[in-house]
């Protein structure tokens, strides 16, 4: 059962609603209808071969950004459920927060931006957007699933001043220095916690780290310490999931305190006070925000950039670079649906409208299809 919402949680009655009017779902919330509509868009189903930090053929059991994505939701879930704020809607953004990733997590999205230059670059957020908003082809009566204000709002984590000013309200808050509401913030946050507590997995998992050295990191030796407290004996894979189950239980109970203690002292009567606020009311406390940076120094240091990581970084710009030239020079590389639109975006707009449609294209691509064309490519097909 749905407990009270805060008066300072987004509800389906101050929602800001959706960019083309819709009647309201008669069986669920106006959240949940936008759950759905992700959960059945074709770039969500995409997401499974989308590299998180490993290939998507380097192993079945590494996390990928649909994994990632469910784990992001489940995190935001539990939270908003905690302070009553609205889980249906920070599970609509945990879930579309990374639909506009390209393959090869962020190797592939800095090597597309390089080639995007000179059209106005290319930045994954942005483009998370833009796959809701126009690339999905889901309804005869708009452009992409329409959905509501306040999941676009979670989706657009971050915008330079520049992209900010070409998205009407949605881009205010970046000029304005406002904050997004508080579901918006936590997705974000629990964005973090996921995929620092699951790069630890996977990355033991590969072997890129050990378990000694990442017990270098203050919090992990510190919760290392209450699992062989508790399991005295325990070892192997139970004790690395132990300890990254108790990292998570850890940051998660933090988050959840300090965020009470910050919307207590500010107190906002509803959404539009949580917007006008100096600074964002969900957040770790000084020691676990202090804890998480450490954290993600090593994995940084040891795991992103690991020689293994680094060799496949590089392959993902070449293949990424070497596509975007291809079809740059020649929108009939594409299939015709693209070609297409590259075409007429070129007549319209010049080179700049055809490069973003090969952007677009290739940003959809999953890691083993965008192997394949590069693949195909090589051989002159
Ligand atoms: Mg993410």
């Amino acid at each position: 059962m749905p407990l009270d919402l805060a008066p300072y949680a987004v509800t389906p009655t101050n929602s800001k609603g959706r960019r083309y009017a819709e009647e309201p779902p008669a069986y669920r919330s106006e959240f949940q209808r936008d759950r759905d509509r992700i959960i059945h868009s074709a770039a969500f189903r995409r997401l499974v071969y989308k590299t998180q930090v490993f290939v998507n053929h380097e192993g079945d059991l590494y996390r990928t950004r649909l994994t990632h994505s469910l784990e992001v939701a489940q995190i935001a879930r539990t939270v908003a459920r905690s302070m009553c704020l609205n889980e249906d809607l920070v599970e609509a953004i945990s879930l579309a927060h990374d639909l506009g990733h390209t393959p090869f997590g962020h190797s592939g999205q800095d090597a597309l931006n390089a080639c995007m230059r000179e059209f106005g670059g290319f930045e994954h957020n942005l483009q998370s957007l833009r796959v809701v908003d126009q690339l999905e082809e889901s309804h005869a009566d708009f452009p992409g699933l329409n959905l509501t204000y306040e999941t676009r709002e979670g989706i657009l984590k971050h915008c330079s001043a520049t992209n900010a000013r070409g998205l009407g309200e949605l881009g205010e808050r970046f000029l304005q220095r406002q904050q997004p509401g508080l579901e918006a913030q936590l997705a974000n946050v629990a964005d973090e916690i996921a995929y620092n507590n699951h790069d630890i997995d996977d990355g033991l998992r590969a072997g890129l780290i050990n378990l000694t050295d990442l017990a270098t990191v203050p919090i992990v030796a510190e919760q290392l310490d209450v699992v062989r407290h508790r399991h005295p004996g325990i070892s192997g894979r139970r004790e690395i999931h132990e300890v990254v189950r108790s990292m998570i239980g850890v940051f998660v109970t933090d988050l959840i305190n300090t965020s009470c203690e910050l919307v207590r002292d500010a107190a906002p009567v509803d959404i539009a006070a949580v917007r006008e606020q100096p600074s964002a009311l969900i957040g770790f406390s000084d020691g676990y925000a202090s804890e998480k940076t450490a954290l993600k120094q090593f994995l940084r240091e040891h795991l992103y950039r690991h020689p293994r990581v680094s060799k496949m970084t590089k392959q993902a710009q070449d293949i990424v670079s070497k596509l975007f030239e291809i079809y740059l020079n020649d929108y009939q590389r594409m299939p015709p649906e693209h070609a297409d639109r590259a075409r007429s975006h070129h007549d319209a707009d010049g080179l700049a409208g055809g490069a973003r449609v090969v952007a677009d294209y290739i940003a959809g691509m999953t890691d083993r299809f965008a192997l394949q064309a590069h693949e195909a490519s090589r051989k002159g097909s």
